[in-house]
């Protein structure tokens, strides 16, 4: 991607040279195994020590959270103070209401004008971020608005000319919402992408390219955040970011740790529904996830499961906005309990009730093997990962155990108690 004829080219220095922020005290750039190193040390262990709006303060606590998690004790404080941030935290640590803090704190509620721009790569992930900053931004009186596709474009206009402090949404959305004057950027001072490594690779760098272009204020503020940043994505974020704190929370304190991951043999691919079936009952514990690799997959093994009469929902890429909703909103009050998904639904999507996931299809990418298996275990919460591996997936299996330097073990029979 080119971000080029862009000021910010001439601005970055590769690194946090000598206008970095005061507490660098590490070595620029990421570590061999593509890691970003943290070059900011600064910890705040208590919300109320961050120097925060009281609105936004009553908000967070009436939202039930007492104390930042790790990536919030470390990221907040820099993203308040303007910097460009690039943080890496692992899945169901934080970072949403990370950026959503960082926003509130920093737009003028006064000022009826989008100050703040998130993108998201799904639809679903986009509205519930909306959620996470109307909740925080209850006693400011912020509103956010979720500018998506597969929605009503006119009312979409509308809901953008009456003015919203924040908007979140899927970058093809937000784009025409641009072109069309419906979405002024004039005083958008913060642009956050979540999920930054989906976000820069496959298929929305242009988007991104265009809706950044059309940013007008001197000094855009860009956030980044994911728990996977491939190398790549790093170097292309050189091009329009300036100087941006690194903040990597540590393995030792992330949460992934929670969740045990096993696999089972299934030999041929013929066996892994038989599989599943035996496994319904302890699905059906809490909460599921089952990630297949294709839409039709997903739709085979729905039709299949249902055939045999276990109760599960599916969602995918092809089905209408209005149904993805429905069954959306099904799954997050927990009046379904099993969903059978893609990579769709692999980043993001927070439901704390899961506390298992599937791969039926083991990912084909092995990033998305740590967006998937942390469905489960949010914050902290119990997890179990199972993987159904065929005779060519293990060396597949194989791969992502060396990647992670972890060890998936052959699921035990009590797998139901560890749930
Ligand atoms: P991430 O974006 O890192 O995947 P989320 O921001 O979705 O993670 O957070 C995961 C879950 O943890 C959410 O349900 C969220 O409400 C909860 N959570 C986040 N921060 C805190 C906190 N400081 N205290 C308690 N719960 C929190």
């Amino acid at each position: 991607m080119s971000f080029s004829g862009d000021r910010r080219n001439d601005e970055y220095e590769g690194g946090p040279g000598k206008n970095g922020p005061e507490v660098y005290d590490g070595p620029a750039g990421m570590n061999p195994d593509g890691v970003i190193e943290s070059n900011w040390n600064e910890v705040v262990d208590n919300f109320d020590n961050m120097k925060l709006k009281e609105e936004l303060l009553r908000g967070i606590y009436a939202y039930g959270f007492e104390k930042p998690s790790a990536i919030q004790q470390r990221a907040i404080l820099p993203c308040i103070q303007g910097h460009d941030v690039i943080a890496q935290a692992q899945s169901g640590t934080g970072k949403t209401a990370t950026f959503s803090i960082s926003i509130l704190q920093q737009i003028d509620t006064t000022l009826m004008e989008c100050q703040a721009l998130i993108l998201a790569p799904t639809r679903e992930l986009a509205q519930q971020i909306q959620k996470v900053v109307i909740a925080l931004g209850d006693f400011m009186k912020a509103n956010c608005h979720a500018c998506i596709g597969g929605t009503n474009v006119r009312e979409d206009i509308r809901r953008l000319e009456a003015g919203a402090h924040v908007v979140v949404g899927t970058p093809g959305r937000v784009y025409d919402m641009i072109s069309r004057g419906a979405l002024r950027t004039n005083f958008i001072k913060i642009f956050v992408l979540d999920e930054a490594d989906e976000m820069l690779s496959r298929g929305f760098t242009e988007q991104i390219h265009d809706v950044f272009k059309t940013l007008r204020c001197a000094d855009v503020q860009v956030i980044l955040l994911s728990a996977t940043m491939p190398d790549d994505v790093l170097n292309v974020s050189k091009c329009f970011m300036r100087n941006p704190v690194r903040i990597l929370v540590k393995k030792e304190e992330l949460t992934l740790e929670g969740i045990k991951q096993f696999f089972v043999n299934v030999e041929r691919e013929d066996w892994k529904l038989d599989t599943l079936c035996d496994l319904y009952d302890t699905l059906s514990i809490t909460q599921a996830v089952i990630f297949c690799n294709t839409r039709r997959k997903v739709d085979w093994l729905t039709e299949n499961m249902h055939h045999r009469d276990f109760t599960v929902s599916a969602m995918h890429g092809d089905m209408d906005q209005k149904e993805r909703d429905v069954i959306m909103r099904q799954f997050r009050t927990g009046s379904s309990r099993v969903l059978i998904t893609t990579d769709l639904l692999a980043r993001g999507i927070d439901v704390q009730q899961v506390s298992l996931v599937i791969n039926y299809d083991l990912p084909s990418n092995r990033e998305n093997y740590i967006h998937r298996i942390g469905r489960g275990g949010r914050f902290g919460r119990k997890g179990v990962a199972i993987n159904f591996v065929t005779a060519e997936d293990k060396r597949t299996l194989k791969d992502i155990e060396q990647f992670y330097n972890t060890v998936i073990e052959e699921m035990p029979k009590n797998v139901a108690d560890l749930i």
